[in-house]
């Protein structure tokens, strides 16, 4: 359905995803006075606490689906990986917001790569893989060492493997679970940044400042606000991100992952991925800019003006991953802001909060 005009002050967004981006999604919108309508298959979903209407039912089940729909003004995602039959049946009811087909080039890391330098926008050298011998091929191309990644459902490093120079990459084929992948060229990086940006369906794109990223066991530990990168690289990143939001005609925020990689003379920035939804790189914007990617992600979809964001100070976002959650100094640091996302099972490697402190 086509992109709803401004909605009304009390109308309701239905959230698929009930993470903890879907519980900030909903937080940002109460906010704003709009009420959000959280589906999740997941009983525990942390966004069933802040919500006043709730779905829970597999994202299958069309009369849920149904139910789901009927009670909502436009329906926006908290992930990506949104089955192509659910989308589709959401799109025949209610506008969806961004547009469902962009998931099926971000789904997808050879679509999705292909796409971003088709915008004339750089990424690491890559080959697709589809067998042992391709892979082989792929290497001739790409070169060693290589990062060999599923093409779908890969995330926090899950579904990729390393190929050093010397190695049998059939042990890195057997290691992804020989499913169809694409072979990267390892990127020598000095930094990993991000630039979350919200579009509104004018075409107006708003930029938060560029954040500097530092993962551990492949999972985003620490942002940083401003990276330490010249004016020119940030410009550049605002400017790539922009291009390819323009490209998908993008309604909503994003996130685009970058590799600052030194050249002579400078830097390049090489696109990683592209999140088509908020971004926990992006979580610092709570508690460090005059809006936070939230509540520009509601403005966006429920076709109201975005903000101007402008940041507060230097800031730093630190995750609680697993156990770090029970450290409880964090809540008597001076300065620190602390979201707890209400999950009931500890685990290793599970984002269970994060702080925020503007230094
Ligand atoms: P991804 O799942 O593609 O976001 O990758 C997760 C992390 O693995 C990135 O944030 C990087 O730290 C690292 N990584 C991914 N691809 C490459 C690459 N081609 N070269 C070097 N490091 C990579």
């Amino acid at each position: 359905m086509s992109i709803p005009a401004r909605l009304a002050a009390d109308a309701t967004i239905g959230i698929l995803g009930g993470g903890q981006l879907g519980r900030m999604l909903a937080l940002a919108a109460a906010k704003l006075g709009l009420k959000c309508h959280v589906m999740s298959p997941d009983p525990q979903a942390p966004a069933f606490d802040v919500v006043h209407r709730v779905t829970c039912a597999d994202y299958a089940d069309t009369d849920a689906l149904d139910r789901f729909t009927a009670d909502v003004d436009v329906v926006t995602y908290e992930f990506e990986n949104i089955p192509a039959e659910t989308a589709t049946f959401l799109s025949a009811r209610k506008p969806v917001l961004p547009n469902p087909r962009i998931l099926a080039t971000t789904q997808d890391r050879l679509l999705e790569k292909t796409f971003v330098n088709a915008c004339g926008i750089p990424t690491a050298r890559f080959a697709a893989v589809d067998t042992p011998d391709g892979l082989k091929a792929a290497l001739d191309t790409v070169g060693r060492p290589g990062v060999l990644k599923t093409r779908r459902f890969g995330y926090d490093g899950k579904g990729q493997a390393l190929i050093r120079n010397g190695a049998d990459p059939q042990a890195a084929w057997e290691e992804i679970g020989g499913q169809a992948a694409i072979l990267e060229a390892f990127v020598p990086f000095e930094r990993e940044i991000s630039v979350i940006a919200a579009r509104s369906a004018a075409g107006q794109v708003e930029c938060f400042d560029v954040t500097e990223n530092e993962h551990r066991n492949h999972i985003l530990k620490t942002s940083r606000v401003p990276a330490a990168v010249s004016d020119e690289v940030a410009e550049a990143a605002r400017r790539a991100t922009a291009i390819l939001a323009d490209a998908f005609d993008y309604v909503g925020v994003l996130a685009v992952e970058m590799f600052v990689v030194p050249e002579a003379g400078g830097h390049a920035l090489l696109v990683n991925e592209i999140a088509p939804r908020v971004h926990n790189s992006g979580h610092w914007t709570l508690d460090g800019a005059t809006v936070s990617q939230f509540e520009q992600h509601i403005r966006a979809v429920a076709g109201w003006p975005l903000a101007k964001p402008i940041r507060l100070g230097a800031i730093e976002m630190t995750n609680l991953i697993g156990d770090e959650v029970r450290d409880t100094h964090w809540l008597t640091v001076p300065g620190a802001s602390v979201h707890l996302y209400g999950k009931a099972t500890v685990r290793p490697g599970r984002k269970m909060g994060h702080v925020t402190r503007i230094l």
